[in-house]
Formats: C-alpha cells, sequence, structure tokens
C-alpha cells in the first residue's frame, strides 16, 4: 500500500513530518482527502508554496485543495529524468555533456529574456536529437516550465525548498522502519508517532538554541535587531548577501534581488542601503516565517480584521488635490512611514557609552540659572546664518525665503537637498542612493555633459557612501548642478 508522507520546513531549517497516510491507490480523490485533510489542521488554511515530484493525479488534487498555491516540481527530480533521457537517447557521450551543459543554463535562467536566449541555444544543440528534444519541450518545459525554471520559481517565496531532496533521508527512514515492522497498523502508528515525538523535541532545540546561543558572526550592528529573534539559519543568509554589498553595492540590476522575493529577506543592494545610513536591519523587512520560533499559534498567520482600506483612499484624494509643493511635502512624509529605516523614526544602532560614567543624581535648577539663561542653541546659530547670508551677493539674496542649518556630519549638502525636496533631512542617504542610480542609468548622458569617462566614474565614487562622509563625498563644484538637476 502507498504511503503519502508531507513534509514542512520550519525557519531553523529542520524538516518534518506533518501528515502521513496510507493510500488505497494514487488516485486524484485519494490525495484531494490526504489534502483535504491537511488543509483542515493549518490554522490560515492556506499554503503558499509546495514542491512535488510530477504525478499528475497530485499536481491536479493540489489545485483542487489549495487553488492559490504554487506547486513546484522538484528541481533535482526534473534534472535526473532529463539526464536519463539524454543518456539514452543522445550519441556520442560528448554530445551528452554539452546537451546537459545547456540544460543546466536554461533551468538557471533568471529571468524570461535570459530563459528565451538559453532556449534557442539549448534547441540548436539538440536539433540533431530529435527525440531527446520532442520529450524534453512535451513533458517539462512546454507544460511546466514556470514550476522548475528558475526565471519563475524566483518569483515565489519558497526559502529555498525548490527540491525535494531534504525530505528524501526522512522518507527513507520511515519507509525501512515500516518495512521492519511486522506488527499491525496499531504498532506502525506507535513507530511513527515516537518518530514525531522525536523531531518535536529536535525542533525545539533548535528553537531554544536560536534565541539563548550566541554567533560570533551575528555580532556585527546590522543583525542588532535580528539576534534570538529571527532565525540562525536566516541570519546566515543575510550574512552571505553582506559578504556580496562589496561587490554589488546598491546596483538593483546587479543584485536582481532573487533573495527578497524568494526568502523574503533583505538582498544584497537592500543590505548595502543599511550600511550607508548606519543603521541595524529592522524586524519588519524580514518574513514572518523567519521569526516562527515556536509551537505556539500567536496568531500571526490570521488575516487582521483591521484594514487601511480607507484611510489609503483618502490620502490619495488628498494628495490628488494637493499642488505640487503640497505633493512632495505629503509624500516625504508617508516616505518616513513607509521606509522608518532611513528615517530618525527608528532607534539609533549605537548607544551611547555610559560605562565608567558617573551616576547622575537629579537635582532641582537653582533660581539663578533661570535668572541668566543661556542662549539657546537656535540663537547661537542665528548670526552665523546671517553671516553665511551676507556671503550670497544681493541678486541671489531676494530669491532667499529660509535658511536651514542642517546637520554637519560630511553629508549636510544631501541633506540640503532631500529637506528641499520635501522629506526629512535624514533622507540624505536616499538622496545619495539616488544620485547613484541616475548616474549609472544614464552614464552616456552625463558622459557627454562632463566631457570624460574618468570623470563620471570619479562622481559616481565620491556620491557613493558606505556610512560617514569623507571629503570626497562632499557636494563640491561640478557636482552641485548634479545636485540641483536631480
Ligand atoms: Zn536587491
Amino acid at each position: 500500500m502507498p504511503i503519502l508522507e508531507i513534509f514542512v520546513v520550519t525557519s531553523t531549517a529542520i524538516t518534518f513530518c506533518v501528515e502521513f497516510a496510507y493510500l488505497h491507490s494514487e488516485r486524484a480523490d485519494n490525495f484531494t482527502w490526504v489534502l483535504q485533510m491537511l488543509k483542515e489542521h493549518i490554522t490560515s488554511g492556506e499554503v503558499e508554496v509546495i514542491v512535488t515530484d510530477r504525478d499528475v493525479a497530485l499536481l491536479n488534487a493540489v489545485e483542487y485543495v489549495f487553488p492559490k498555491v504554487v506547486n513546484l516540481l522538484c528541481l533535482f527530480h526534473v534534472c535526473q529524468n532529463v539526464k536519463a533521457k539524454c543518456k539514452m537517447t543522445v550519441f556520442p557521450k560528448k554530445k551528452q555533456v554539452q546537451i546537459m551543459e545547456a540544460w543546466e543554463a536554461l533551468v538557471y535562467s533568471y529571468d524570461e529574456t535570459q530563459y528565451y536566449m538559453n532556449l534557442v541555444n539549448f534547441e540548436g544543440i539538440c536539433s540533431s536529437s530529435s527525440i531527446f528534444n520532442d520529450n524534453v519541450h512535451d513533458k517539462w518545459l512546454i507544460p511546466h516550465k514556470e514550476r522548475f525554471v528558475e526565471a519563475w520559481t524566483n518569483r515565489v517565496i519558497h526559502f529555498g525548498n525548490t527540491t525535494t531532496q531534504r525530505v528524501q533521508s526522512a522518507h527513507w527512514s520511515l519507509k525501512r522502519i515500516l518495512q521492519d515492522n511486522i506488527g499491525d497498523i496499531c504498532s506502525v502508528w506507535e513507530t511513527i508517532n515516537s518518530m514525531i515525538v522525536l523531531q518535536h523535541s529536535k525542533i525545539i532545540a533548535s528553537f531554544e538554541k536560536t534565541i539563548i546561543q550566541k554567533v560570533h558572526r551575528h555580532s556585527n550592528r546590522l543583525y542588532a535587531n535580528l539576534r534570538g529573534v529571527v532565525s540562525k539559519n536566516v541570519i546566515d543568509h543575510i550574512v552571505a548577501e553582506f559578504d556580496r554589498v562589496k561587490y554589488v553595492g546598491i546596483d538593483k540590476s546587479e543584485c536582481r534581488c532573487t533573495v527578497r522575493r524568494t526568502h523574503g529577506l533583505p538582498c544584497v543592494c537592500e543590505i548595502a542601503r543599511y550600511s550607508m545610513i548606519s543603521r541595524s536591519i529592522m524586524l519588519d523587512v524580514i518574513h514572518i516565517w523567519c521569526t516562527k520560533l515556536t509551537f505556539h499559534d500567536d496568531g500571526s498567520s490570521k488575516p487582521s480584521k483591521l484594514s487601511m482600506k480607507h484611510e489609503i483612499k483618502v490620502i490619495v484624494k488628498n494628495f490628488d488635490e494637493l499642488d505640487v509643493p503640497g505633493k512632495i511635502a505629503l509624500k516625504g512624509k508617508l516616505r518616513e512611514i513607509v521606509h522608518p529605516s532611513t528615517t530618525l523614526m527608528c532607534p539609533l544602532v549605537d548607544k551611547v557609552k555610559t560605562k565608567g560614567a558617573p551616576n547622575k543624581v537629579w537635582k532641582p535648577r537653582s533660581s539663578v540659572k533661570k535668572l541668566t539663561p543661556r542662549p539657546s542653541v537656535n540663537k547661537v546659530q542665528q548670526p552665523r546664518v546671517r553671516i553665511f547670508k551676507d556671503w550670497l551677493s544681493v541678486e541671489i539674496q531676494k530669491f532667499i525665503d529660509n535658511i536651514i542649518n542642517v546637520g554637519e556630519d560630511g553629508n549636510c549638502a544631501y541633506r540640503a537637498v532631500a529637506a528641499l525636496l520635501g522629506m526629512s533631512e535624514n533622507f540624505w542617504a536616499f538622496i545619495h542612493e539616488e544620485c547613484v542610480v541616475e548616474l549609472q542609468e544614464f552614464i552616456s548622458h552625463y558622459e557627454i555633459i562632463y566631457d570624460g569617462k574618468i570623470f563620471v566614474q570619479q562622481l559616481i565614487h565620491n556620491v557613493y557612501v558606505e556610512q560617514v562622509a569623507t571629503l570626497d563625498n562632499w557636494i563640491i563644484g561640478c557636482d552641485c548642478n548634479f545636485g540641483y538637476t536631480m
């Protein structure tokens, strides 16, 4: 009698069996019943991604029970099947190697454009092997490419689970136990139950390990909000992405942002921006699954009854009615809410060192101090601002409505641009980033404007800031023209 097992992966990368069933036969209605039982036990009633082998009855049952699910096909088994067919139908052996290389390039195409380019190459190599070519097209590429080719699988959150390989060992160990078992259904149930109890203990241990144990490679300030809250495997994944920052930077086209789409985690370009503004990665940019370190149902999987639809509608209506400066100001305010990591709405990373400092004792203010108040910061700065205004010619002065003394950390010009665009001054890092994107996107135009490739490259280098701006990163001379024309 066939046995169907359904496995789930925890945030700590442990695979465990959530359901097993003896089937009368491997027909769609048998699979449907098993999946319906599973659906009843899932709190949210929904599953986002399922990975299976190419069993048409199972595929149909999955579609019937979970109509919204993305049903991926195990990439490992697809490739094994294609390889076996290639060995049987393609000769000589040298040709087989060529074909499998082209096949690998095809399945790992990162977008549709690359896929169709690789397909032309693959078909060219297979042109003399029509049986193999037809088989691969009819069996895999035409009906199922979206289920295993990266160009499509990279669009769904699968947390790296694109094969069923990780469940193979668990499956075989259960099979071996059941084969050795000569008892009735009750003894089989007991055997499986013991296995599940063992799994349960193993998972709890992995959760506790994540919460308690400190890992040296996670000590970077970037992970301060994640330590003990997010699975270690997940932080490791972010660490691996962080290692790529020095090669990729904030260039989205170079980053491709695959990890953001497949794992719900910050990708290289996102992490690069965190490095620039010297802040820790916020918890709300991490997929909720990665923070699941308990068996307790905290209700996070249930759809919230709260809605913001009405408020969003009013904001959009008000925005449409505003003039351009009003629109910029409102957009700036919303950006502060939507991207708190780029504003002071999130806590500062580095705490003030208090070690060794004398304990402060609160004392009432003396009345003498009240009678001789110190001038406020604004009053001290006022003359400096006036002096600065005096440097400018009278013709320019009449166009100045206001002078803002922005923070002095080397990014003051970028702070000024951010403020003038209606954002918070703390969006200076965002302005840096937008400048780099602008320069890279229209590099050919800027090369003409500045009469030289080297100068523009230098400009990009200067505009890009890791954390603290040095003298090289300041807006000076003709960089200003660039800043003003953004
Ligand atoms: Zn990215």
